[in-house]
């Protein structure tokens, strides 16, 4: 706990760094295990023409790596704001233990990253979404639940 400060400040630095360099969007993250940096991650969005390469999900992706898991059990994610909504969901999926920020949401917004229009989507009837997600009609036939759930090789998870 003691070198909280040390871990915010790489992802602070990885955060300038992107911002004084143009890789990509003011944001860094990184992952820590046992006191030790495992995986760092800046945001990549524009540079790898990749919408989900947010600084959280570029380094969760490497830690999960380093670890050999698809999970980040007893990891904390230290990142320079507050997760967006992919980024929250991603870091469930993940399950560190814990989530440190530093910039808030707002302050986010402030400098033209809002992303409060999809937090507000969120309680919306999937069909009345800005976006509309449609449900079609599915068979019975060859239902991938049915297939995972007889399945004898699967990974649960
Ligand atoms: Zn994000």
């Amino acid at each position: 706990m003691t070198d909280h400060p040390k871990f915010m400040e790489q992802a602070i630095a990885l955060a300038c760094r992107n911002a004084k360099e143009g890789a990509g969007g003011p944001f860094g993250a990184v992952i820590v295990k046992d006191g030790k940096i495992i995986a760092e991650g800046a945001n990549l969005v524009t540079q790898k023409k990749d919408p989900t390469a947010h600084a959280e999900i570029e380094a969760i992706r490497e830690a999960c790596q380093q670890l050999n898991s698809y999970q980040l059990q007893d990891c904390i994610i230290y990142t320079s704001c507050e997760p967006c909504p992919m980024c929250l969901g991603a870091i469930y999926w993940a399950r560190p233990a814990a989530v440190y920020y530093w910039n808030t949401r707002e302050q986010a917004a402030s400098a033209g990253f809002d992303d409060d229009f999809i937090y507000s989507q969120l309680n919306v009837p999937p069909e009345d979404r800005s976006i509309p997600f449609r449900q079609m009609a599915c068979s019975p036939a060859n239902h991938p639940f049915e297939l995972w759930k007889a399945s004898t090789i699967k990974i649960e998870y």
